[in-house]
């Protein structure tokens, strides 16, 4: 047997147990009142990595909208009476219970995704280990104080009622969840609806944990593209929880505006970086690589403009370069993929819209590596100073393709970061404390990181400046977006 035969052999059989693993014919339902339910037509969920349809979910209408709302309504006196701590129990044990499948769940996410285990690892984790379980422990306890003009007043944190939790797909268990959990630890309950280019984790998470929780707790619905706006019209809901496009966020609030819904909007970011003149480009390349192209550039608060100081550009550059040469873009089955395909067909050929513009300006490219010619991919993609007004320096580029730009004057650079309709993040590169965070603040946007980009926490605030976003998730700040605040003052 050659060598490559071997290594395809073993490839394959990697392939098949975790196919196995992924179990995709035991089927995806949609719950609600704690059931299974399998409502309307169907929709194709496709793995990007081969084009292939693998599974179908239900493509529900306002009839399951209907009854998952009532459901939730139904649910919702008993809940909100529950005991916080006891509550936080139960979110806990469906913590839990996620990581006894973990295994089971990381192949499942790649096999929607086509990502690198690795990623979809990262993204159960960081809920399950990290981001969950410190926003569940949270307290958003009643506070007491004794005024000159209202006497003795106590402030407190009630429930707001059912929450409509609508999700992208780029992350998709990590955004999903960590809405449930938001909203089920401060007494709400919640329908969910994941995106329909990547709903299959979701699903098998509550198959797998729904019976934790009391009926109507947490229900979850799949559709198509008529589904989200019946969601943020329906007069059953209390509030809306949001995150995608800035585009689909301006209509969520224009929808949710007639029936005066509680918002919270986490959208699109074009976050910028600024590498100062004494920053050492061998230290940071790798860092700054994997600032831009984390989750294959499908992040959000992924770094999409990168200004480095001229007289360091050659250096910061090439540095890059040599790093991005040892990173394979492949199937993400593949033991040695890093980087997985764009995830949806829709996505991809607004990747490769955006491509063509770059070609037509006659951008330079710093450098291009490859990818499969199976499958939506395309390879990793860093431009080589593209003029600021470009089409796709200003918009927010959503997959492998990255503007990186000299400059020469600080205050300018500043300027040129900031110049933009998004808030989301932005990270400054250097080794001069007071200076990094002299710069960090005059940025503006929702977070700002030094010698890194896009770390969070589940316990503090996370939300964009200007069009990134409207409110917060995550920390106490986000607890209490799911909330009322009122106020009993005794005289
Ligand atoms: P999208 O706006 O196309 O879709 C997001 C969700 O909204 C999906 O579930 C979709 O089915 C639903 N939807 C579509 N039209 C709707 C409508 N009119 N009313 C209600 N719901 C509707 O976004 P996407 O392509 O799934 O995700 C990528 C975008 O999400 C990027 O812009 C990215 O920056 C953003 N994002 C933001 C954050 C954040 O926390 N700020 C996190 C992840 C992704």
């Amino acid at each position: 047997m050659s060598e490559m035969s071997a290594e395809f052999q073993k490839e394959q059989s990697t392939r098949a147990s975790l196919l196995k693993r992924a179990n995709l014919e035991a089927g995806f339902f949609n719950f609600i009142g704690g059931k299974r339910v399998s409502l309307g037509g169907t929709l194709d969920v496709v793995n990007p990595a081969t084009g292939e349809a693998i599974a179908s979910v239900p493509d529900v209408g306002q009839e399951g909208l209907d009854q998952a709302v009532a459901a939730a309504r139904g649910a919702f006196p008993a809940w909100a009476a529950t005991p916080y701590a006891e509550r936080r129990g139960l979110l806990s044990s469906f913590i839990a219970r996620i990581k006894e499948h973990e295994p089971d769940l990381i192949a499942l996410l790649t096999a929607e995704h086509g990502r690198p285990l690795s990623t979809s690892t990262w993204e159960l984790q960081t809920l399950t280990d990290e981001y969950g379980p410190a926003l569940i422990n949270l307290e958003l306890p009643s506070e007491e104080s004794d005024t000159k003009t209202m006497g003795h007043v106590i402030k407190r944190y009630t429930p707001l009622g059912v929450v409509c939790a609508i999700s992208p797909w780029n992350a998709p268990v990590l955004l999903s969840f960590l809405k449930v959990l938001a909203a089920l630890v401060t007494g709400n309950t919640i329908v969910l609806k994941p995106s329909p280019y990547a709903p299959l984790t979701v699903l098998r998470i509550a198959d797998y944990g729904i019976d934790l929780l009391p009926p109507g707790v947490l229900n979850i619905i799949t559709g198509g593209d008529t589904l989200g706006p019946l969601m943020t019209a329906h007069p059953g809901f209390d509030k809306v929880t949001f995150t995608g496009s800035t585009q689909t966020g301006k209509r969520v609030m224009n929808s949710v505006a007639t029936t005066l819904k509680r918002l919270t909007l986490e959208l699109g970011g074009n976050d910028p970086a600024i590498v100062l003149p004494d920053a050492d480009p061998e230290k940071i390349a790798e860092s700054l690589f994997w600032s831009m192209f984390m989750l294959n550039g499908h992040a959000c608060i992924s770094l999409k403009r990168l200004y480095i100081h001229e007289s360091i550009y050659p250096a910061v550059t090439q540095a890059l370069i040599s790093y991005a040469t040892q990173i394979k873009t492949g199937d993400g089955y593949a033991p040695d993929s890093a980087l997985g395909p764009v995830q949806n067909k829709m996505q991809f050929q607004q990747i490769q819209a955006t491509w063509a513009e770059i070609e037509s300006s006659g951008t330079k490219v710093l450098y291009q590596g490859e990818a499969p010619d199976q499958g939506y991919f395309f390879p990793v993609t860093m431009l080589d100073n593209p003029a600021d007004d470009a089409s796709f320096v200003k918009k927010e580029v959503f997959g492998p393709i990255r503007s990186v730009m000299k400059y020469t004057d600080l205050d300018d650079v500043i300027r040129r970061a900031n110049d933009t309709s998004y808030g989301l993040g932005s990270s400054v590169w250097g080794t001069d404390t007071k200076q990094l965070v002299e710069v960090a603040s005059q940025l503006k946007s929702g977070t700002v990181w030094i010698n890194q980009h896009a770390s969070l926490a589940g316990d503090l605030p996370f939300g964009g400046h200007k069009e990134s976003g409207f409110g917060v998730e995550f920390g106490i700040e986000g607890l209490k977006s799911y909330c009322s605040v009122q106020v009993i003052a005794t005289k």
